[in-house]
C-alpha cells in the first residue's frame, strides 16, 4: 500500500520523536509489527473513519456504527458549541482526511500530518476534530502533542494568516470532547518546537531512550539494543530490595516494566500470530479461547417476550438482569434531550437516590505526566 506519508515523520509520531529523538534512525527500514488486537481495532478505527468520510460508503456493525454516529454527533455539537450559528456562516470550508505538509525552502517535504476532520473559517479560525475510536487513553488536547503539531499545519497551510485554531479529540468511548485553543503566539512556538524536535531526529548521534509511551508502537521495538537492555534490567531486578529502594529508584524499575512489556507484548504476538498458522509450531504453547458468547442484542423484544410467557416480571428483570453505565447514561440523556455536557451532570443529580459508588479492583497505574507543553 502507498505510505501517504512518503516515508517522513508525522504528527501521529511525533510524541515519540519528542521521547527518543533516535527513533526515526532505529525503526528505518523496520517493518511494521502490530499484534492481532492491534490489528483489529485498526481495521475497525479504518472502517469508522471511512464512515464518517462517506456514511452511504460503508455498511458497519451495529457496535462500530453506534461509535460513528456518537463521533458524528459530538463533533456537530462541539462545532455549535463553538459557532451556534454554524449553518448560516458562509466562509468555512470542511476537509477531512485531509493530509497536509511541511516543506524546505527547495520544496522537498519533510514532514506531514493528516486531520479527521477539518474546517478554516475563512483565513482566521481552525477547528480541527480528531476521532479516537477505542478507549485507550489520550493526552488532553493542550498537551496532546499530535494535536499541537495539526493546529501547526493547519496555521501553516494557511500562510500564518490564522489566529487560532481550536483543537479537540473526539472520543465517545471515553465521554464528552474537550476543547483546546491556540492562539498566533502559541502556534509560533508550537512550529518552532516541532522543527527542534525534528532537526534532534536528524543528527547522527540522535540518543535511544526507552520508555512505555515512545516504546509502545515504535516499529523498532522488534530490535532496538536500548529497549533490550530495558528487558535485561527488569530481568536482573532483585525483588527482595523493593521494599527498602528509595521511591525514585522503584519508580524507575516500574517504569522500566512498563517499558519492557511492549517487548514481551510483541513476543507473545508473534507467537499467536505463528501458532494461528501452523498450530503445532510450539509443542508446549496452544491458543486458548477465541469461542463466541452468547450476547442479547434486543434487551427490549426479549423483555415483552419473556413477559409475554409469564416468566419473568419487570422487577426481576430490572434488577437482576441489566446493568446502566453511567457513561451511556450520560450520553443517552445529552442526545434525547440535547442538554450540554454540564446540564447533564446537574440534572443527573436529581437521580442520585438511584447511583451509588461501586468499590472498583485496584490497579497499578501511573499518574499523568506534567503537560509537555
Ligand atoms: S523501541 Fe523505544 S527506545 Fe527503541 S527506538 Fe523505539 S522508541 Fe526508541
Amino acid at each position: 500500500m502507498l505510505d501517504q506519508r512518503l516515508g517522513l515523520p508525522s504528527a501521529s509520531s511525533i510524541e515519540r520523536l519528542k521521547l527518543c529523538p533516535g527513533s526515526v534512525r532505529q525503526s528505518r527500514g523496520m517493518p511494521e509489527f502490530r499484534t492481532p488486537e492491534e490489528i483489529e481495532w485498526a481495521e475497525s478505527g479504518d472502517r469508522i473513519h471511512l464512515w464518517l468520510r462517506a456514511p452511504g460508503f460503508i455498511d458497519l456493525v451495529t457496535e462500530e456504527l453506534d461509535i460513528a454516529k456518537a463521533c458524528w454527533e459530538q463533533r456537530e455539537r462541539l462545532i455549535l458549541d463553538l459557532y451556534p450559528n454554524w449553518e448560516f456562516i458562509d466562509e468555512k470550508i470542511i476537509k477531512t482526511e485531509h493530509r497536509m505538509w511541511l516543506r524546505r525552502e527547495s520544496g522537498a517535504h519533510y514532514f506531514s500530518g493528516q486531520t479527521d476532520w477539518l474546517a478554516y473559517m475563512g483565513d482566521h479560525t481552525a477547528i480541527i476534530a480528531d476521532y479516537k475510536t477505542n478507549r485507550g487513553e489520550q493526552d488532553a488536547p493542550d498537551s496532546n502533542m499530535q494535536l499541537r503539531t495539526l493546529a501547526v499545519l493547519a496555521a501553516n497551510e494557511k500562510d500564518w494568516k490564522v489566529e487560532q485554531v481550536y483543537v479537540s479529540i473526539i472520543q465517545p468511548l471515553a465521554g464528552q470532547p474537550e476543547v483546546c485553543v491556540y492562539k498566533r503566539s502559541e502556534l509560533i512556538a508550537a512550529f518552532r518546537q516541532i522543527g527542534e524536535i525534528i532537526a534532534a531526529t536528524n543528527k547522527d548521534d540522535a540518543p535511544l531512550n526507552p520508555g512505555h509511551k515512545q516504546c509502545r508502537y515504535c516499529p523498532a521495538r522488534i530490535n532496538c539494543p536500548a529497549l533490550a537492555a530495558v528487558v535485561e534490567r527488569v530481568a536482573r531486578t532483585n525483588t527482595a530490595d523493593l521494599a527498602g529502594m528509595p521511591a525514585p529508584q522503584f519508580e524507575k524499575a516500574l517504569d522500566d516494566c512498563r517499558a519492557a512489556e511492549t517487548k514481551i507484548k510483541l513476543v507473545k504476538a508473534k507467537a499467536k500470530e505463528l501458532l494461528k498458522i501452523d498450530p503445532s509450531f510450539l509443542p508446549t504453547y496452544f491458543l486458548d479461547g477465541g469461542k463466541a458468547v452468547r450476547e442479547v442484542t434486543d434487551p427490549g423484544g426479549l423483555f415483552a417476550f419473556l413477559v409475554g410467557k409469564g416468566w419473568i416480571d419487570r422487577e426481576l428483570f430490572i434488577g437482576k438482569c441489566v446493568g446502566v453505565g453511567i457513561g451511556d447514561l450520560t450520553n443517552a440523556l445529552r442526545e434525547r434531550n440535547e442538554w450540554t455536557e454540564a446540564e447533564t451532570k446537574e440534572n443527573l443529580k436529581e437521580a442520585e437516590a438511584f447511583i451509588d459508588l461501586k468499590p472498583q479492583d485496584r490497579s497499578l497505574k501511573k499518574r499523568k505526566e506534567a503537560a509537555n507543553v
